[in-house]
Protein backbone atom coordinates (compact mmCIF):
# COMPACT_ATOMS: atom_id res chain seq x y z
CA UNK A 1 0.00 0.00 0.00
CA UNK A 2 3.07 2.12 0.40
CA UNK A 3 3.54 4.23 -2.69
CA UNK A 4 7.35 3.64 -3.97
CA UNK A 5 9.63 6.46 -3.25
CA UNK A 6 10.47 8.46 -6.06
CA UNK A 7 14.51 9.29 -7.13
CA UNK A 8 15.81 12.59 -5.32
CA UNK A 9 15.90 14.60 -8.72
CA UNK A 10 12.40 13.89 -9.75
CA UNK A 11 11.09 14.93 -6.52
CA UNK A 12 13.17 18.45 -6.32
CA UNK A 13 11.90 19.05 -9.91
CA UNK A 14 8.20 18.43 -8.97
CA UNK A 15 8.73 20.38 -5.69
CA UNK A 16 9.97 23.16 -7.60
CA UNK A 17 7.46 22.97 -10.26
CA UNK A 18 4.15 23.15 -7.38
CA UNK A 19 4.67 23.14 -3.88
CA UNK A 20 4.97 26.52 -2.13
CA UNK A 21 6.79 26.43 1.15
CA UNK A 22 6.68 28.48 4.14
CA UNK A 23 8.15 31.73 4.34
CA UNK A 24 10.41 30.72 1.35
CA UNK A 25 11.55 33.17 -1.29
CA UNK A 26 9.43 32.12 -4.32
CA UNK A 27 12.97 32.87 -6.46
CA UNK A 28 15.12 31.21 -4.11
CA UNK A 29 13.03 28.22 -3.85
CA UNK A 30 13.72 27.63 -7.62
CA UNK A 31 17.04 28.48 -7.75
CA UNK A 32 18.42 26.46 -4.68
CA UNK A 33 15.53 23.36 -4.30
CA UNK A 34 15.05 22.08 -0.64
CA UNK A 35 16.22 18.91 1.28
CA UNK A 36 13.91 16.17 0.99
CA UNK A 37 13.65 14.32 4.48
CA UNK A 38 11.83 10.97 4.32
CA UNK A 39 12.66 9.31 7.40
CA UNK A 40 13.46 10.02 11.08
CA UNK A 41 14.35 7.59 14.35
CA UNK A 42 15.35 9.42 17.43
CA UNK A 43 17.56 12.89 17.08
CA UNK A 44 18.21 11.52 13.26
CA UNK A 45 16.38 12.62 10.32
CA UNK A 46 17.32 10.78 6.86
CA UNK A 47 16.77 13.01 3.45
CA UNK A 48 16.41 12.01 0.31
CA UNK A 49 19.64 10.96 -0.53
CA UNK A 50 20.52 8.87 2.45
CA UNK A 51 22.28 11.35 4.14
CA UNK A 52 22.00 11.21 8.05
CA UNK A 53 21.21 14.49 9.95
CA UNK A 54 21.07 15.07 14.07
CA UNK A 55 18.01 17.11 14.09
CA UNK A 56 19.16 19.69 17.02
CA UNK A 57 16.05 22.12 16.28
CA UNK A 58 13.12 19.26 16.81
CA UNK A 59 12.15 19.73 13.55
CA UNK A 60 10.49 23.11 13.83
CA UNK A 61 10.93 23.31 17.66
CA UNK A 62 8.19 20.47 18.18
CA UNK A 63 9.33 17.21 17.78
CA UNK A 64 9.97 17.44 21.47
CA UNK A 65 9.62 13.95 22.38
CA UNK A 66 12.17 12.66 19.62
CA UNK A 67 11.11 11.13 16.14
CA UNK A 68 9.63 6.89 16.25
CA UNK A 69 7.20 6.88 19.36
CA UNK A 70 5.69 3.80 18.70
CA UNK A 71 2.91 4.20 21.26
CA UNK A 72 1.83 7.31 19.53
CA UNK A 73 1.73 5.60 16.24
CA UNK A 74 -0.33 3.38 17.74
CA UNK A 75 -2.85 5.69 19.61
CA UNK A 76 -3.05 7.58 16.30
CA UNK A 77 -4.53 4.13 14.38
CA UNK A 78 -6.37 3.16 17.26
CA UNK A 79 -8.59 6.43 17.34
CA UNK A 80 -8.67 6.52 13.49
CA UNK A 81 -10.10 3.06 13.57
CA UNK A 82 -12.64 3.87 16.34
CA UNK A 83 -13.71 7.54 15.08
CA UNK A 84 -11.54 9.30 13.27
CA UNK A 85 -13.52 12.47 13.14
CA UNK A 86 -16.37 13.67 15.46
CA UNK A 87 -17.42 17.34 15.14
CA UNK A 88 -17.43 19.70 17.71
CA UNK A 89 -20.49 21.25 16.56
CA UNK A 90 -24.02 20.83 17.44
CA UNK A 91 -24.30 19.36 20.53
CA UNK A 92 -21.02 16.52 19.50
CA UNK A 93 -18.09 16.15 21.24
CA UNK A 94 -15.58 12.97 21.90
CA UNK A 95 -13.68 11.81 24.96
CA UNK A 96 -9.97 12.27 23.46
CA UNK A 97 -11.20 15.99 23.14
CA UNK A 98 -12.67 16.63 26.38
CA UNK A 99 -9.95 14.34 28.35
CA UNK A 100 -7.54 16.59 26.65
CA UNK A 101 -8.97 19.82 27.41
CA UNK A 102 -9.12 18.65 31.21
CA UNK A 103 -5.92 17.60 31.25
CA UNK A 104 -4.61 21.13 29.92
CA UNK A 105 -6.42 22.27 32.75
CA UNK A 106 -4.86 20.43 35.10
CA UNK A 107 -1.60 21.14 34.19
CA UNK A 108 -1.64 24.75 33.43
CA UNK A 109 -1.45 28.03 35.42
CA UNK A 110 -3.78 28.57 38.12
CA UNK A 111 -7.26 29.96 36.50
CA UNK A 112 -6.56 28.94 32.67
CA UNK A 113 -9.80 26.04 33.23
CA UNK A 114 -11.43 26.66 29.78
CA UNK A 115 -9.78 25.23 26.08
CA UNK A 116 -11.03 26.07 22.87
CA UNK A 117 -8.61 23.58 20.27
CA UNK A 118 -7.34 24.78 16.92
CA UNK A 119 -4.94 23.20 14.22
CA UNK A 120 -2.03 25.13 15.61
CA UNK A 121 -0.18 28.04 16.79
CA UNK A 122 -1.62 31.02 14.11
CA UNK A 123 -4.62 29.83 14.55
CA UNK A 124 -5.25 29.86 18.35
CA UNK A 125 -3.10 33.63 18.55
CA UNK A 126 -6.18 34.63 16.00
CA UNK A 127 -8.70 33.03 18.03
CA UNK A 128 -7.35 34.45 21.26
CA UNK A 129 -7.70 37.90 19.37
CA UNK A 130 -11.43 37.08 18.51
CA UNK A 131 -12.51 35.48 21.94
CA UNK A 132 -10.66 39.06 23.85
CA UNK A 133 -12.08 41.34 21.41
CA UNK A 134 -15.60 39.37 22.01
CA UNK A 135 -15.03 40.03 25.19
CA UNK A 136 -14.30 43.74 25.91
CA UNK A 137 -17.32 43.82 23.68
CA UNK A 138 -19.70 42.00 25.77
CA UNK A 139 -18.47 43.54 29.31
CA UNK A 140 -19.39 46.95 27.87
CA UNK A 141 -15.74 48.40 27.07
CA UNK A 142 -15.87 47.67 23.53
CA UNK A 143 -13.08 50.99 23.05
CA UNK A 144 -10.40 48.11 24.31
CA UNK A 145 -9.22 47.52 21.07
CA UNK A 146 -5.76 47.93 20.96
CA UNK A 147 -3.23 45.39 21.27
CA UNK A 148 0.56 45.52 21.97
CA UNK A 149 3.28 43.15 21.65
CA UNK A 150 6.86 43.10 21.46
CA UNK A 151 9.35 44.00 18.81
CA UNK A 152 10.70 40.99 17.51
CA UNK A 153 8.00 38.99 18.81
CA UNK A 154 6.43 36.23 16.62
CA UNK A 155 2.81 35.32 16.87
CA UNK A 156 2.13 33.71 13.74
CA UNK A 157 0.77 34.46 10.63
CA UNK A 158 -2.97 34.45 10.39
CA UNK A 159 -3.70 38.05 9.05
CA UNK A 160 -4.35 39.18 12.45
CA UNK A 161 -0.99 37.58 14.57
CA UNK A 162 0.97 38.85 11.56
CA UNK A 163 0.41 41.85 12.94
CA UNK A 164 1.43 40.89 16.64
CA UNK A 165 4.08 39.51 14.96
CA UNK A 166 6.74 42.26 14.79
CA UNK A 167 9.27 40.58 11.95
CA UNK A 168 10.14 42.54 9.02
CA UNK A 169 9.20 39.70 6.47
CA UNK A 170 5.93 39.36 8.24
CA UNK A 171 4.89 42.44 7.54
CA UNK A 172 6.39 43.51 4.18
CA UNK A 173 3.50 44.15 1.17
CA UNK A 174 1.08 42.47 3.61
CA UNK A 175 -0.61 46.05 5.21
CA UNK A 176 0.20 44.52 8.51
CA UNK A 177 0.39 46.09 11.39
CA UNK A 178 -2.88 47.44 11.30
CA UNK A 179 -3.25 50.85 13.32
CA UNK A 180 -4.72 48.79 16.28
CA UNK A 181 -1.39 47.08 16.79
CA UNK A 182 1.45 48.57 18.29
CA UNK A 183 5.02 47.31 20.31
CA UNK A 184 7.20 47.67 22.59
CA UNK A 185 10.88 47.05 22.81
CA UNK A 186 12.34 43.59 23.24
CA UNK A 187 13.72 42.57 26.62
CA UNK A 188 17.05 41.78 24.45
CA UNK A 189 19.59 41.92 27.33
CA UNK A 190 23.25 41.32 24.54
CA UNK A 191 21.47 44.68 22.91
CA UNK A 192 19.63 46.75 25.29
CA UNK A 193 20.41 50.19 25.20
CA UNK A 194 19.84 49.98 29.05
CA UNK A 195 22.99 47.54 29.17
CA UNK A 196 22.23 43.26 30.36
CA UNK A 197 21.78 44.21 33.91
CA UNK A 198 18.70 41.90 34.88
CA UNK A 199 16.74 44.71 36.73
CA UNK A 200 17.50 47.21 34.50
CA UNK A 201 16.74 45.23 31.61
CA UNK A 202 13.29 44.62 33.65
CA UNK A 203 12.71 48.32 34.29
CA UNK A 204 12.74 49.16 30.67
CA UNK A 205 10.20 46.66 29.79
CA UNK A 206 7.41 48.01 32.65
CA UNK A 207 8.35 51.26 31.79
CA UNK A 208 7.96 50.23 28.36
CA UNK A 209 4.45 49.14 28.54
CA UNK A 210 3.44 51.50 31.23
CA UNK A 211 4.24 54.61 28.40
CA UNK A 212 2.60 52.78 25.38
CA UNK A 213 -0.62 52.03 27.70
CA UNK A 214 -0.45 56.18 28.50
CA UNK A 215 -0.40 57.30 25.12
CA UNK A 216 -3.23 55.32 23.91
CA UNK A 217 -4.84 55.24 26.90
CA UNK A 218 -5.85 52.51 29.31
CA UNK A 219 -9.29 52.56 28.22
CA UNK A 220 -8.49 51.77 24.98
CA UNK A 221 -6.06 48.57 24.98
CA UNK A 222 -7.00 44.99 24.98
CA UNK A 223 -3.94 42.80 25.78
CA UNK A 224 -0.52 42.53 25.66
CA UNK A 225 0.90 39.32 24.27
CA UNK A 226 4.23 38.28 24.63
CA UNK A 227 6.83 35.11 24.37
CA UNK A 228 8.18 34.04 27.81
CA UNK A 229 11.11 33.54 25.97
CA UNK A 230 11.10 34.97 22.14
CA UNK A 231 11.52 32.64 19.68
CA UNK A 232 12.04 33.18 16.01
CA UNK A 233 13.15 36.72 16.80
CA UNK A 234 16.23 34.73 17.95
CA UNK A 235 16.04 33.13 20.81
CA UNK A 236 16.15 36.34 23.16
CA UNK A 237 16.07 35.06 26.69
CA UNK A 238 14.58 37.98 28.93
CA UNK A 239 16.11 37.86 33.05
CA UNK A 240 14.21 35.31 35.34
CA UNK A 241 11.35 37.59 36.73
CA UNK A 242 10.99 39.19 33.83
CA UNK A 243 7.88 37.84 32.95
CA UNK A 244 6.45 38.51 36.49
CA UNK A 245 7.07 41.89 36.21
CA UNK A 246 5.05 42.31 32.94
CA UNK A 247 2.17 40.11 34.09
CA UNK A 248 1.57 42.08 37.08
CA UNK A 249 2.00 45.36 35.16
CA UNK A 250 -0.87 44.05 32.79
CA UNK A 251 -2.82 43.39 35.90
CA UNK A 252 -1.77 46.96 37.00
CA UNK A 253 -2.73 48.60 34.05
CA UNK A 254 -6.24 46.75 33.48
CA UNK A 255 -5.33 44.99 30.23
CA UNK A 256 -5.04 41.44 29.54
CA UNK A 257 -2.10 39.46 29.31
CA UNK A 258 -1.40 37.00 26.90
CA UNK A 259 1.64 34.02 27.04
CA UNK A 260 2.35 32.73 24.02
CA UNK A 261 3.48 29.54 24.54
CA UNK A 262 3.42 27.63 21.45
CA UNK A 263 7.50 27.50 21.55
CA UNK A 264 7.88 27.27 25.17
CA UNK A 265 4.87 24.98 26.38
CA UNK A 266 5.49 21.65 26.93
CA UNK A 267 9.02 21.48 28.88
CA UNK A 268 10.95 23.22 26.37
CA UNK A 269 12.33 25.63 28.50
CA UNK A 270 12.44 23.22 31.56
CA UNK A 271 9.06 23.16 33.62
CA UNK A 272 5.52 21.89 31.59
CA UNK A 273 5.08 26.08 30.76
CA UNK A 274 7.76 28.03 30.92
CA UNK A 275 4.63 30.43 33.21
CA UNK A 276 5.28 28.18 35.97
CA UNK A 277 9.34 29.19 36.81
CA UNK A 278 7.26 32.19 37.92
CA UNK A 279 4.20 31.56 39.05
CA UNK A 280 2.48 33.59 36.33
CA UNK A 281 -1.22 32.63 35.48
CA UNK A 282 -1.54 34.69 32.36
CA UNK A 283 -5.65 36.04 31.60
CA UNK A 284 -5.10 33.60 28.17
CA UNK A 285 -2.31 31.72 27.07
CA UNK A 286 -1.65 30.14 23.24
CA UNK A 287 0.08 26.61 22.75
CA UNK A 288 0.53 24.45 20.05
CA UNK A 289 3.91 22.63 18.55
CA UNK A 290 4.57 20.25 22.14
CA UNK A 291 1.10 20.26 22.34
CA UNK A 292 0.89 17.00 20.24
CA UNK A 293 5.14 16.86 19.43
CA UNK A 294 4.54 17.52 15.34
CA UNK A 295 2.90 14.02 15.10
CA UNK A 296 -0.17 15.37 14.34
CA UNK A 297 -1.03 19.23 14.09
CA UNK A 298 -3.20 20.47 16.76
CA UNK A 299 -2.76 24.23 18.50
CA UNK A 300 -5.18 25.63 21.92
CA UNK A 301 -6.31 28.98 23.25
CA UNK A 302 -6.42 28.27 26.76
CA UNK A 303 -8.69 31.19 28.68
CA UNK A 304 -9.56 32.17 32.61
CA UNK A 305 -13.07 32.04 33.75
CA UNK A 306 -13.13 35.60 33.81
CA UNK A 307 -12.78 35.97 30.12
CA UNK A 308 -15.17 32.96 29.91
CA UNK A 309 -17.76 34.44 31.49
CA UNK A 310 -17.35 37.21 30.14
CA UNK A 311 -18.28 35.97 26.97
CA UNK A 312 -21.26 33.80 27.98
CA UNK A 313 -23.15 36.54 29.70
CA UNK A 314 -22.95 38.99 26.72
CA UNK A 315 -25.00 36.92 24.59
CA UNK A 316 -28.55 35.52 24.99
CA UNK A 317 -28.22 32.35 27.07
CA UNK A 318 -28.83 30.10 23.28
CA UNK A 319 -26.86 32.48 21.10
CA UNK A 320 -24.19 31.40 18.67
CA UNK A 321 -20.65 32.39 19.43
CA UNK A 322 -19.57 32.54 15.82
CA UNK A 323 -16.13 30.98 16.55
CA UNK A 324 -15.28 27.54 14.89
CA UNK A 325 -12.90 25.05 13.06
CA UNK A 326 -14.11 21.84 11.53
CA UNK A 327 -11.32 20.29 13.08
CA UNK A 328 -11.35 21.94 16.74
CA UNK A 329 -10.68 18.97 18.93
CA UNK A 330 -9.95 16.52 15.89
CA UNK A 331 -9.90 13.17 18.40
CA UNK A 332 -7.03 11.59 16.30
CA UNK A 333 -4.79 15.04 17.52
CA UNK A 334 -6.56 14.88 21.29
CA UNK A 335 -5.70 11.56 21.23
CA UNK A 336 -2.29 12.04 19.96
CA UNK A 337 -1.97 14.98 22.69
CA UNK A 338 -2.89 13.05 25.67
CA UNK A 339 -0.28 9.98 25.55
CA UNK A 340 2.22 13.03 24.33
CA UNK A 341 1.32 14.41 27.90
CA UNK A 342 1.84 11.09 29.35
CA UNK A 343 5.53 10.66 27.98
CA UNK A 344 6.59 13.85 29.31
CA UNK A 345 5.04 13.78 32.88
CA UNK A 346 4.67 9.48 33.43
CA UNK A 347 7.40 8.11 30.43
CA UNK A 348 10.19 10.24 32.06
CA UNK A 349 10.94 13.29 28.91
CA UNK A 350 10.21 16.03 31.34
CA UNK A 351 12.83 15.01 33.45
CA UNK A 352 14.99 14.25 30.90
CA UNK A 353 14.91 17.37 29.21
CA UNK A 354 15.99 18.98 32.60
CA UNK A 355 18.84 16.96 33.29
CA UNK A 356 19.85 17.67 30.01
CA UNK A 357 19.52 21.85 30.63
CA UNK A 358 22.54 22.70 32.31
CA UNK A 359 25.16 20.61 29.57
CA UNK A 360 23.54 22.45 27.46
CA UNK A 361 24.19 25.82 28.44
CA UNK A 362 27.54 25.21 29.12
CA UNK A 363 27.97 23.95 26.18
CA UNK A 364 26.63 26.79 24.66
CA UNK A 365 28.51 29.24 26.98
CA UNK A 366 32.19 27.00 26.26
CA UNK A 367 31.20 28.19 22.26
CA UNK A 368 31.97 31.88 23.29
CA UNK A 369 35.44 31.66 22.92
CA UNK A 370 35.07 30.83 19.02
CA UNK A 371 36.16 33.73 16.93
CA UNK A 372 32.45 33.97 15.40
CA UNK A 373 30.22 34.20 18.87
CA UNK A 374 28.78 36.66 20.21
CA UNK A 375 26.59 35.69 22.05
CA UNK A 376 25.40 32.23 23.84
CA UNK A 377 22.38 32.27 25.71
CA UNK A 378 19.37 29.52 27.00
CA UNK A 379 16.23 28.27 29.02
CA UNK A 380 16.16 24.65 28.80
CA UNK A 381 16.58 23.63 25.84
CA UNK A 382 15.72 26.24 23.73
CA UNK A 383 18.94 28.37 22.73
CA UNK A 384 20.75 30.62 20.45
CA UNK A 385 24.47 31.42 19.52
CA UNK A 386 24.43 35.28 18.15
CA UNK A 387 27.22 35.69 15.67
CA UNK A 388 28.60 38.69 14.98
CA UNK A 389 31.80 40.06 12.85
CA UNK A 390 33.35 42.01 15.92
CA UNK A 391 32.43 41.09 19.34
CA UNK A 392 33.50 44.33 20.39
CA UNK A 393 31.07 46.38 18.23
CA UNK A 394 28.62 43.64 18.67
CA UNK A 395 28.51 44.22 14.55
CA UNK A 396 26.47 42.26 12.77
CA UNK A 397 27.48 40.30 9.25
CA UNK A 398 26.55 41.98 5.90
CA UNK A 399 23.83 40.40 4.17
CA UNK A 400 25.64 39.89 1.12
CA UNK A 401 28.00 37.53 3.29
CA UNK A 402 24.91 34.99 3.04
CA UNK A 403 25.75 33.62 6.67
CA UNK A 404 22.22 31.79 7.25
CA UNK A 405 22.65 29.66 3.90
CA UNK A 406 26.94 28.78 4.65
CA UNK A 407 25.76 27.83 8.33
CA UNK A 408 22.97 25.76 6.89
CA UNK A 409 25.32 24.49 3.90
CA UNK A 410 28.42 23.76 6.63
CA UNK A 411 25.75 22.09 9.29
CA UNK A 412 24.86 19.77 6.37
CA UNK A 413 27.91 18.59 5.82
CA UNK A 414 29.03 18.07 9.26
CA UNK A 415 25.47 16.13 9.98
CA UNK A 416 23.84 18.95 11.98
CA UNK A 417 20.15 20.31 11.58
CA UNK A 418 19.73 24.13 13.22
CA UNK A 419 17.98 26.82 12.41
CA UNK A 420 20.12 29.67 10.71
CA UNK A 421 18.18 33.31 11.85
CA UNK A 422 18.62 36.06 8.92
CA UNK A 423 21.19 38.09 10.99
CA UNK A 424 23.23 34.85 11.64
CA UNK A 425 22.03 33.94 14.88
CA UNK A 426 21.76 29.72 15.79
CA UNK A 427 18.96 28.98 17.03
CA UNK A 428 18.46 25.47 18.84
CA UNK A 429 15.92 23.22 19.92
CA UNK A 430 16.97 19.47 20.53
CA UNK A 431 14.25 16.96 21.56
CA UNK A 432 13.91 16.69 25.67
CA UNK A 433 14.86 12.96 25.05
CA UNK A 434 18.60 13.82 24.34
CA UNK A 435 20.67 11.66 25.39
CA UNK A 436 23.84 13.00 26.96
CA UNK A 437 25.66 11.19 24.40
CA UNK A 438 23.79 12.80 21.58
CA UNK A 439 24.43 16.17 23.44
CA UNK A 440 27.98 16.22 23.59
CA UNK A 441 27.57 14.77 18.93
CA UNK A 442 25.56 18.26 18.81
CA UNK A 443 27.77 20.49 20.72
CA UNK A 444 30.49 18.81 18.95
CA UNK A 445 29.14 19.44 15.44
CA UNK A 446 28.15 23.02 16.30
CA UNK A 447 31.85 23.56 16.87
CA UNK A 448 32.90 22.13 13.52
CA UNK A 449 30.20 24.17 11.71
CA UNK A 450 31.47 27.18 13.07
CA UNK A 451 34.46 26.50 11.77
CA UNK A 452 33.60 25.85 8.39
CA UNK A 453 32.69 29.05 8.00
CA UNK A 454 35.05 31.08 9.49
N1 LIG B 1 3.33 31.74 18.28
C1 LIG B 1 4.62 31.44 18.46
C2 LIG B 1 5.32 31.91 19.70
C3 LIG B 1 5.31 30.66 17.52
O1 LIG B 1 6.60 30.40 17.68
C4 LIG B 1 4.60 30.20 16.39
C5 LIG B 1 5.29 29.38 15.37
O2 LIG B 1 6.48 29.22 15.37
C6 LIG B 1 3.26 30.55 16.24
C7 LIG B 1 2.65 31.31 17.21
C8 LIG B 1 2.49 30.08 15.04
O3 LIG B 1 2.29 28.71 15.12
P1 LIG B 1 1.98 27.86 13.80
O4 LIG B 1 3.20 27.92 12.96
O5 LIG B 1 1.66 26.50 14.38
O6 LIG B 1 0.79 28.47 13.15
Amino acid sequence: RQRPALPANSLQVLDRDHLIHPVMSFRGHEKHGVTVLQSASGMFLRDASGHDLLDAFAGLWCVNVGYGQESIVEVAAEQMRRLPYATGYFGFGSEPSIRLAARLAELAPEGLDHVYFTLGGSDAVDSAVRYITHYFNSTGRPAKKHFISLERGYHGSSSTGAGLTALPAFHAHFDVPTPRQHTIASPYPYRNPVGGDPAAVIAASVAALEAKVAELGAETVAAFFCEPVQGSGGVIVPPPGWLKAMREACARLDILFVADEVITGFCRTGPIFACHAEAVSPDLMTVAKGLTAGYVPMGAVLMSDRIYQGIADGLAPEAPIGHGFTYSGHPVSAAVGLEVLRLYTEGGILANGEARGPAFASGLAGLVDHPLVGDARSRGLLGALELVRDKAAKARFDPAVELPRRLFEAGYRNGLIFRAFADGTIGLAPALTCTADEMELLLSRLRRTLDDVL
